[in-house]
C-alpha cells in the first residue's frame, strides 16, 4: 500500500496512526511545535504503554529556550524529546507497520498553512530500511532535552522498546564526577560520591559537609552531599 497525503491530510494521518499504535512510535522531525490534538494523541499513546520518542533538530542558541519549554510540556506527558544535530528528515514510524515519509514537520503552523507532501507506506522492506536509517543516523546522535534525573528514571522504568532505551542508556552513561575526588562516576543525584569516597563519607554521614566538585560538570564548586550540583548544573537538572 502506498498512500499520497496532501498538506491538509498529513496532520490528521499522524494523529490517526498515533491513536492506533500499540508498541512504538518514532517521530523524526526537523522542527517541533505540537498542536493540541497531537499532544493529546501523544499522551494517550504513552498511557497505553506505547514507546514514543520524538527526535528534532538541535536548535540554534536563540531558539534553545523555546525548545526547552516544549520539552517541558512533553515531559508532563511523559514523552521523550531528543535533539540531533543537523537533523532535517521527516519520518513518522508506527509499530514497524506503517511509515510516513515526506516534508512535514510536527509544527502547528505547517500543519495549518504549508504546502507539504507525505507518503505513507506499509511494506516491510521500506520499514526495515527506515529503521536502519534511524538506528544508524538518528539514535546514536540523539540527546535527551530534559535530563531531569527523576524523568529519565521514570522513562527508563516505563519503556520496554530498544529505540528509547538505547538513548536512555547513553544518557545514563554520560559521565558525572565524584564531588570529593572528581573521579568519573554515573550521573545520579542520589549517589554523588565514588565508592571510595562514599566509604569515608559514610562514617559521619554529614550531608552538609563541604565537598570540592560539581557532580554534573566536574568544575570546582563547594558542593555538598545534599546539594551536589553547581548552580548552572542544578538549573539544568531541576527545571
Ligand atoms: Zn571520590
Ligand atoms: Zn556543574
Amino acid at each position: 500500500m502506498l498512500k499520497v497525503l496532501e498538506s491538509y491530510e498529513i496532520g490528521s494521518a499522524i494523529i490517526g496512526n498515533l491513536k492506533q499504535s500499540k508498541t512504538k512510535c518514532v517521530l523524526v522531525s526537523g522542527y517541533i511545535k505540537p498542536w493540541g490534538h497531537l499532544k493529546e494523541a501523544l499522551g494517550s499513546a504513552i498511557k497505553r504503554g506505547v514507546d514514543t520518542a520524538i527526535y528534532v533538530r538541535e536548535p540554534e542558541e536563540k531558539d534553545s529556550q523555546k525548545l526547552k519549554e516544549i520539552g517541558q510540556e512533553l515531559q508532563e506527558l511523559n514523552v521523550a524529546l531528543f535533539t540531533v544535530q543537523n537533523l532535517h528528515a521527516k519520518i513518522y514510524l508506527f509499530d514497524d507497520k506503517k511509515v510516513m515519509v515526506g516534508s512535514m514537520n510536527l509544527y502547528d503552523y505547517s500543519q495549518a498553512n504549508s504546502i507539504d507532501f507525505q507518503i505513507e507506506v506499509d511494506d516491510s522492506e521500506t520499514i526495515s530500511a527506515v529503521n536502519k536509517f534511524i538506528n544508524e543516523n538518528v539514535i546514536p546522535k540523539a540527546k535527551l532535552i530534559n535530563r531531569k534525573t527523576s524523568f529519565v528514571k521514570k522513562l527508563a522504568g516505563t519503556v520496554a522498546n530498544k529505540v528509547v532505551t538505547t538513548v536512555l542508556n547513553s544518557v545514563f552513561s554520560q559521565p558525572a564526577y565524584c564531588i570529593r575526588c572528581r573521579k568519573e562516576i554515573p550521573d545520579d543525584i542520589n549517589k554523588p560520591l565514588c565508592d571510595n569516597c562514599y566509604g569515608s563519607w559514610a562514617k559521619f554521614k554529614n550531608q552538609e559537609f563541604k565537598e570540592k566538585y560539581c557532580l554534573g560538570c566536574g568544575k570546582e564548586y563547594k558542593t555538598t552531599y545534599a546539594k551536589p550540583y553547581c548552580p548552572s548544573c542544578y538549573k539544568e537538572w531541576n527545571r
